[in-house]
């Protein structure tokens, strides 16, 4: 047995106009290589840099998100260190004065998926540097190519505390920053893009002989997706406490961390780097660029500017609209879908207030209706026609009167679907869309006796069956009349109906 000691590194690329320094577009990863480029991403001698006042401002809010304190003062440093993609010969970050730090995240983690129900991971600190270029690597050329255009590109590195106990609360606390970052509308926060990277380090704590031992760490590079980082720490995990326990000196000995690197195809690690070298990147303040001080006026406007969370969204929805938590985690994991969802809830209480069908219970009903339809059975018709609820032509107004058409059963759940296709590429409103087609449940009960007498009168081997003591083919019954209304009618009418006239009664 074994318990794991977690902690993340995570990089977000910050969308703003312009890159950390220069005025270069922030948007090369679409271009030609080498085309977003000028002296100053290039890292040309004698050039300086500016600092983008829009990167301090998604850091610092960001840092906000994240319950961070936001410093009086910060400041750039100079990370040394040599590489190909790096032209300056060292990387412009912040050291010992970032621009957020000490903040925390509150974790509830769906059920039956971890051992624990909830969990505060602590933040260490947000700091601000520049990204380096992109080395493609060619082997058919037999050359290495490099791509300035992403040079410079702001990030915001987010550093946790070792506050996790598994790799599954990682995966979700990642799931949750990302999550964050859109809300903040900082990021797009897209991991196959590159745009959210990861780094996890791990340790592994064990009992001999009633004394609880730890492993060295290994720090985990190449993280990129949700799935890799709960792969690979599981991977690494057993793998620390197998070398550990097989009685091998080199992992007992060793003081350092290691950097492996996770292969997701081959779903293992391997060792990239054994000597730990973070003391040799000879940190000193950038001459370039004066500390940076922070205004209380200045974080009272980032404070105003700063959205309804996802944590508290959460618990809101689930107090105000009575909705279980699963299907409050789902509507607040798209902001564009919870603010629909609250239009959508705001409509349908002036449709059942139009109709005199508002009372609470009715209401807690149709809102119930309301979420599971968006979830269910909206959203999917979206995702097949791929659009985006930000862009579909339905509005909250025609889906909560959908909704309403449903609570005072003018049309059954069958209709409804249909309905709602039909909204979806006739931009109709659910209520001409009825009315043009017909599609009301007939509450004439004129029209469905004839129809059942009719089908009856069709199936004398199923009335037979039936006063033989058969009940089941009532269900058969049913299903024709159903079939024959082409579902204008409830099944429970039809099948109270069907059963009176059987019976006589
Ligand atoms: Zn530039
Ligand atoms: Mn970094």
């Amino acid at each position: 047995m074994y318990r794991t000691t977690i902690g993340l590194e995570i990089h977000v690329q910050l969308k703003t106009k312009s890159k950390m320094f220069c005025r270069c577009s922030n948007e090369g990863e679409n271009a030609p290589p080498n085309t977003t480029v000028c002296p100053i991403c290039l890292g040309h001698p004698g050039v300086l840099p500016v600092l983008n006042a829009q990167a301090v401002e998604y850091g610092a809010l960001m840092g906000l998100a994240l319950n961070c304190t936001l410093p009086d003062t910060s400041k750039f440093d100079r990370k040394n260190y040599f590489y190909p993609d790096l032209p300056k010969g060292y990387q412009i970050s912040q050291y010992d004065a970032p621009i957020a730090i000490n903040g925390f995240v509150d974790l509830i983690f769906p059920e039956n998926t971890t051992q624990r129900k909830t969990a505060r991971i602590r933040i260490n600190r947000l700091h601000l540097e520049e990204d380096a270029a992109k080395l493609l690597h060619a082997p058919d050329a037999g050359a290495s190519l490099v791509d300035f255009n992403r040079s410079s590109t702001p990030l915001a590195e987010i550093v946790t505390e070792p506050d996790f106990q598994t790799a599954s609360e990682a995966k979700y606390f990642l799931q949750e920053l990302r999550l964050l970052a859109r809300y903040m509308n900082i990021s797009t926060a897209d991991m196959e893009k590159g745009h959210l990277r990861c780094d996890a380090n791990i340790s592994v704590q064990l009992l001999e002989n009633g004394i609880e031992v730890t492993t060295p760490i290994s720090e985990i590079k190449n993280l990129n997706s949700f799935k890799s980082v709960e792969r690979a720490l599981e991977y690494e995990g057993k793998r620390l406490y197998e070398e550990w326990t097989s009685g091998s000196d080199a992992i007992r000995k060793r003081t350092y961390k290691i950097t492996v690197g996770w292969d997701d195809v081959q779903g293992k690690t391997s060792v990239q780097r054994w000597k730990e070298n973070a003391h040799d990147y000879r940190y000193f303040p950038e001459p370039d660029l004066p500390p940076s001080r922070m205004s209380e006026e200045y974080r009272e406007e980032l404070r105003m500017k700063m959205p309804e969370l996802p944590t508290k969204k959460r618990i809101r929805f689930a107090q105000e609209y009575e909705l279980p938590q699963a299907d409050c985690a789902l509507l607040v994991e798209s902001q564009a879908l919870g603010i629909f969802f609250e239009q959508a809830v705001s409509e349908l209480d002036s449709w059942l207030d139009t109709l005199h069908a508002d009372t609470p219970d009715t209401r807690t009903k149709g809102i119930k209706l309301l979420s599971n339809w968006l979830i269910n059975k909206f959203t999917p018709l979206l995702t097949e026609s791929r659009v985006s609820i930000e862009n579909n032509t339905v509005t909250p107004e025609n889906f909560a009167e959908l909704i309403a058409c449903l609570v005072t059963s003018e049309i059954n759940s069958t209709v409804g679907q249909q309905v709602l296709a039909e909204m979806i590429q006739t931009k109709q409103s659910p209520k001409t869309i009825i009315k043009e087609k017909n599609l009301s449940q007939v509450s004439d009960s004129g029209e469905l006796e004839k129809i059942c007498t009719a089908i009856l009168e069709a199936n004398q081997d199923a009335v037979a069956n039936f006063k033989a003591g058969k009940e089941s083919v009532l269900m058969f019954l049913v299903g024709q009349v159903m079939k024959e209304m082409k579902g204008r009618a409830q099944p429970e009418a039809v099948k109270e109906l069907l059963k009176a006239v059987l019976t006589g009664k």
